[in-house]
């Protein structure tokens, strides 16, 4: 088994207010989801366990939406809008951070993959490792 390099990249919403990092390998797989939210938002998964995610600033900027089950906690700045990142149903233990959020992404290979959320309970289960430790 190869050892992977993680890095902690930086990301944030538009206005500045909320930062965070997340510790990224230098290759991620990104989910694109179909889901109602997701489509409208554009969002693009980049799921990570709690271990490898941590909030620099504006925790108290972050407004919180929540639908249908509510076990998501959808957060978004309460300034500009910008869902950063957020805590997902599949993975509720860990973090989606927005692969549209992150600075630059330099050096950073994002591969994209289509999520069908619109049939969630029969696609989720395949997700649920990205939010466990490995390392
Ligand atoms: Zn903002």
């Amino acid at each position: 088994m190869t050892q992977e390099a993680f890095a902690w990249m930086s990301g944030g919403c538009h206005c500045g207010a909320v930062r965070f990092e997340a510790k990224l390998p230098t290759k991620v797989v990104a989910q694109s989801c179909n889901c109602s939210i997701c489509a409208k938002s554009g969002f693009v998964h980049v799921i990570v366990p709690e271990s490898r995610f941590r909030l620099i600033q504006g925790g108290d900027r972050l407004t919180t939406y929540m639908f249908n089950t509510g076990v998501a906690r959808h957060l978004f700045c309460a300034a500009c809008g910008v869902k950063s990142f957020y805590r997902p149903r599949s993975n509720p233990d860990g973090w989606s951070v927005n692969a549209h959020c992150l600075d630059g992404a330099d050096g950073l290979e994002i591969e994209i993959e289509a999520f069908d959320g619109q049939n969630w309970e029969a696609n989720a289960p395949a997700l649920a490792d990205l939010s466990r430790d490995t390392a």
